[in-house]
């Protein structure tokens, strides 16, 4: 049984080549990695774009791009709480026990602190072009935004239409702006 085993937290939208950098190098350090699709509740606006199913099938063909043995990690679909002082025990009870937290995120790393989990922050792997801002302004101002992200997630954003979904989502923000 193995019982090293750790917990990331992401929005992951979409799933980006940082994010599966920071995955890989988190198994340096346990066996088993938990994977939480952090806003799961979340999608269709220009800083959400995709559906948790959305993102659980990209993470999903990511990984197994990258040849990561699928008997080593869960990935669970956290909705957002009202609540940061209970949020802890709400991914608590919807994952299975782990004893270390990995977290770029501030506030990821404070809510675990307080609850006395080992938190690790992950390196930050070419920041300013592998973050999701960058890929969303790419998509929508027809920009490279493919280098950025695995193969597989490319194909299922072409079949969900995402590009199309993004930039239609952009035109409609801009035009409640205006109103
Ligand atoms: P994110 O997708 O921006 O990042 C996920 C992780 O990937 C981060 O820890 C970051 O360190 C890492 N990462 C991203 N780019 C990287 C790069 N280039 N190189 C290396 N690492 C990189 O997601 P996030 O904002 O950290 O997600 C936190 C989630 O937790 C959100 O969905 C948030 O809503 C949720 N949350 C909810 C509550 C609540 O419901 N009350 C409280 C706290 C957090």
């Amino acid at each position: 049984m193995k019982e090293n085993r750790g917990l990331l937290v992401g929005r992951m939208q979409p799933i980006h080549n940082g994010h599966l950098q920071v995955i890989k190098k988190t198994f340096e350090e346990v066996d088993e990695l938990i994977i939480g699709i952090g806003s799961a509740q979340l999608s269709h606006s220009i800083k959400d774009p995709f559906t948790g199913g959305e993102r659980i099938m990209m993470l999903t063909k990511a990984l197994s791009e990258n040849s990561i043995d699928s008997s080593n990690y869960y990935i669970i679909p956290l909705v957002d709480i009202l609540m940061n002082a209970v949020w802890v025990s709400h991914v608590k009870m919807l994952t299975p026990p782990f004893k270390k937290v990995f977290s770029g995120n501030p506030l990821v790393q404070q809510l675990f602190k307080e609850e006395n989990f080992d938190v690790i922050i992950p390196p930050l792997f070419n920041r300013t072009e592998l973050s999701g801002t960058e890929v969303r302004k790419r998509m929508i101002n027809d920009g490279d935004w493919k280098s950025l992200i695995p193969n597989s997630v490319v194909n299922i954003i072409n079949k969900v239409n995402g590009i199309e979904r993004i930039k239609h989502l952009s035109q409609k923000e801009i035009s409640e702006k205006i109103e």
